[in-house]
């Protein structure tokens, strides 16, 4: 046996392109391949982010930023796109950047990735849990898996491409092989929040907002979508990936502040105020929001700010107006837990990056180990960046394995 493979199949493909000689197994612990691609992006998979400029690209990663650069060079979203297109998957580019498969169909993926890997002669074993691996000299490795038909299985070159979580072991195994596992904590969760103002507008979204804690020196801003747990949308979501860690340490307890207005200041908001005061004074505030938002939730900042509704804009006073604008730019909501995004979530930790050579995604302190995906210290907002990720990884890893022995 010249070569052994653990998941992820985009390095077994790339391995299989540059050696097609080479003997290549995917051992995979449940009975089916590439779940989490079938229930990618709420069934459709957001496949990657039409972002083109390495540069701009890493900053979309929240842990992996600085390491993904030089890869994103060699393999980036523009190369994902013309590796499906070449397979016949048209995809399709949305408004916000995030691309899917004309079909709207994780399927569509799936079955590319599953017929590319039987037309290049790649043996997929499901049910075949990795147990333990081990390292032999010569270098090999010995892997252990849980199947009766191949317990133990000899391999010139691994790619451990687990996945995330501690449940799979992968991260525990790199850790039996020397290697460090940073802190591990979820990224791309929604915030729960139980409070008067958002109370039964579950649904509602506002286009642009910004969300932060001063205390823990995090902001973000983009749409918000208020749910009926509390609050999540992009705006959320991003401001969970980048403060994975420092939200973890606070049990997810802490205070959220909401600029309803995007990015006006408290004056700016005000002096708009103060305008509609003068130019709009006959009529209610209620009717009358010059913020775009929606106008259930203007009318729960209006209670907020203790003002009538029927109040005229003429009427309003110093103090209300001043309450007002403190409501629509720095609302403070208090957070007391979170819920896991349904449309993408990742686990934030993994294989520490410096001891990861990555011109060729292989271990620094064991030679012809690589490492592909999120088992690495290594994650993405949501928008395709998680799978542009594993795509490049496991590209360089399968290639730079497979080019050692070619
Ligand atoms: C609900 C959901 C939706 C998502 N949607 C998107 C999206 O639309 N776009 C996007 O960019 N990202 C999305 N993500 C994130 C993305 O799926 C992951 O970042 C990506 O799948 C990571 O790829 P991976 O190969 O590293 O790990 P995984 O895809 O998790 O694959 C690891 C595989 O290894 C197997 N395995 C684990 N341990 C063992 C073992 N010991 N032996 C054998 N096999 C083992 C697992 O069963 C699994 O099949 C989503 C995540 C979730 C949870």
């Amino acid at each position: 046996m010249s070569e052994a493979e653990r998941p992820d199949f985009f390095s077994a493909l790339s391995a299989a392109a540059v050696d097609p000689g080479a003997e290549i197994h995917i051992f995979e612990k449940s009975a089916h391949i590439l779940s989490k691609v079938k229930i990618s992006g709420g069934g459709r998979c957001n496949v990657t982010h039409a972002c083109f400029d390495p540069k701009e690209l890493v900053r979309f990663y929240p842990r992996g930023s600085r390491e993904l650069l030089g890869p994103f060079h060699i393999w980036q979203p523009r190369h994902t796109v013309e590796w499906f297109e070449s397979r016949g998957v048209a995809l399709k580019t949305e408004a916000d950047g995030r691309i899917f498969p004309i079909s709207d169909s994780s399927e569509t993926i799936l079955d590319c990735l599953i017929e590319s890997a039987r037309d290049l002669g790649i043996q997929v074993h499901t049910k075949s849990a990795v147990r333990e691996i081990s390292r032999n000299e010569g270098p090999s490795f010995s892997i252990s898996i849980d199947s009766t038909t191949n317990p133990v299985l000899r391999a010139d070159k691994l790619v451990i491409a687990t996945g995330g979580g501690v449940a799979s072991g992968g991260l525990k195994m790199a850790q039996s092989l020397g290697h460090t596992i940073t802190g591990l904590a979820p990224s791309l969760f929604t915030f729960h929040i139980e409070d008067a103002r958002i109370q039964g507008l579950a649904g509602l979204s506002v286009p642009e907002v910004t969300v932060s804690s001063a205390a823990l020196n995090l902001k973000q801003t983009g749409a918000l979508l208020i749910t009926h747990w509390g609050l999540s949308g992009p705006a959320v979501l991003k401001l969970s990936a980048w403060g994975a860690r420092e939200l973890a340490a606070q049990h997810y307890r802490f205070e959220l502040c909401v600029n309803w207005t995007g990015s006006m200041t408290r004056d700016m908001a005000a002096a708009l105020l103060e305008n509609q005061r003068q130019s709009a004074g006959r009529k209610m505030l209620v009717s009358l929001c010059p913020f775009n938002l929606p106008r259930r939730i203007w009318e729960r900042l209006i209670t907020s700010a203790g003002i009538p509704h029927d109040l005229q804009y003429a009427r309003l006073n110093r103090l209300q107006l001043t309450r007002l604008a403190d409501e629509l730019t720095a609302s403070i909501f208090p957070v007391h837990g979170k819920s896991m995004n349904k449309e993408e979530f990742v686990t934030c930790g993994g294989v520490k990056l410096d001891e990861v050579d990555f011109k060729r995604m292989e271990s620094r302190l064991v030679p012809h180990l690589h490492f592909a995906g999120e088992v690495l210290d290594i994650d993405g907002v949501t928008g395709g960046f998680n799978f542009q990720a594993a795509w490049t990884t496991g590209y360089i890893a399968g290639s730079s394995a497979a080019k050692s022995t070619a």
